[in-house]
């Protein structure tokens, strides 16, 4: 079988790994692999690689993507995912292996209606793929949350200070509730359990009239200006208060071995579906377990906050 694959959306640490687990695993079975270029752009415009096993070597620790990784909006056009399947035809290349988010399985999901045999592998540091515990990432990004955190926590207790910390997750507020959970912090706030501004506002007064030298907040992104948040919270508690937002940094760095261990169970995983004859699938671990999941199936599945890691926050704040 000739074996195209290709990385997507927003880069994660662990993506090379996965990329790399995929090559050899293909290879060992008597398969050709294809590198694709930039995501969906690089498919379209035909911008193949075959890989030998050495074109990978090294890879495994390193962040990023090696076969890059870009943003097609206009792939949502079935005219311009022809061009695509042209471009496999053209090339013989009849399976997709598609490493990126939801927008990236929503891409792999229409080629599969196409005709095109696709495998989706979760990759994004948001942990926002619900038919898998853990997405390629996570685990690296909350670790580099965490580290973060965890610097600012020792200067806020210093200077007894409140110091609100927004991290990434797009519309998933796990990196927030695990990274705050992880770090101590006294207030995480994500999509799923909102923001009561006014609250927090009484209960750092509170606090701070109680003596306490720091209070950590942890938000999700896209959920408020955090640098206008922490003037109210200077203004109203009596704390001084900073706003950091962590930004890119999250989404480098070398991938943490449950990163590369994931990427590697899931980049074999895929291979063996395909030689299985599935398609329009993505792969996924659930309690430990590998398990594959219709992708227009996991498409539609919610995320479901874990009411046990939010319930605990309130207990041990
Ligand atoms: P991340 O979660 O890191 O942002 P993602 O895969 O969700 O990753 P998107 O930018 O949403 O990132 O999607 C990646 C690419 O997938 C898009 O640029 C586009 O080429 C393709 N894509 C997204 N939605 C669709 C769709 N509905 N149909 C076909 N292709 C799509």
């Amino acid at each position: 079988m000739r074996i195209g694959v290709l990385t997507s959306g927003g880069d994660s640490p662990g993506m090379n790994a996965a990329i790399r687990a995929v090559v050899r695993a293909a290879l060992s079975n008597g398969d050709k692999v294809f590198g694709v270029s930039d995501g969906y752009r690089g498919l379209v415009e035909g911008r193949f690689k075959e890989f030998t096993r050495s074109d990978v070597s090294e890879i495994l620790n390193r962040g990023g993507t090696i076969l890059g990784t870009a943003r097609l909006p206009e792939f949502k056009y079935e005219a311009v995912r022809q061009l695509a399947v042209k471009q496999l035809q053209k090339n013989d290349i009849e399976a997709l292996i598609c490493i990126g988010g939801d927008g990236t399985y929503a891409g792999a999901l229409a080629l599969h209606h196409m005709g095109i045999k696709t495998i989706g592998i979760p990759g994004t540091i948001d942990n926002d793929i619900a038919s898998s515990d853990y997405t390629i990432g996570f685990s690296t990004a909350l670790n580099t949350a965490c580290d973060a955190i965890d610097k600012l926590k020792d200067t806020s207790s210093s200077h007894q200070r409140c110091s609100i910390i927004e991290v990434m997750g797009r519309h998933c507020g796990d990196l927030a509730l695990y990274s705050g959970l992880c770090t101590g912090a006294e207030y995480i706030f994500t999509n799923e359990t909102g923001l009561d501004k006014e609250k927090l506002l009484k209960d750092l007064k509170e606090n701070r009239l109680a003596g306490r030298r720091h209070a950590i907040v942890v938000i999700s992104e896209n959920m408020t200006d955090v640098y206008q948040l922490a003037k109210e919270v200077e203004d109203y508690s009596g704390y001084e208060c900073r706003a950091t937002v962590l930004g890119y940094v999250q989404r480098g760095g070398t991938p943490t071995p449950e990163d590369r261990l994931l990427a590697a169970r899931l980049g074999g995983f895929a291979v063996d579906l395909l030689k299985q004859g599935v398609s329009g699938v993505c792969v996924g671990v659930i309690d430990n377990e590998l398990r594959s999941t219709p992708i227009e199936e996991a498409l539609n599945m919610k995320n479901i906050p874990s009411e046990e890691l939010h319930n605990l926050v309130q207990k041990l704040k």
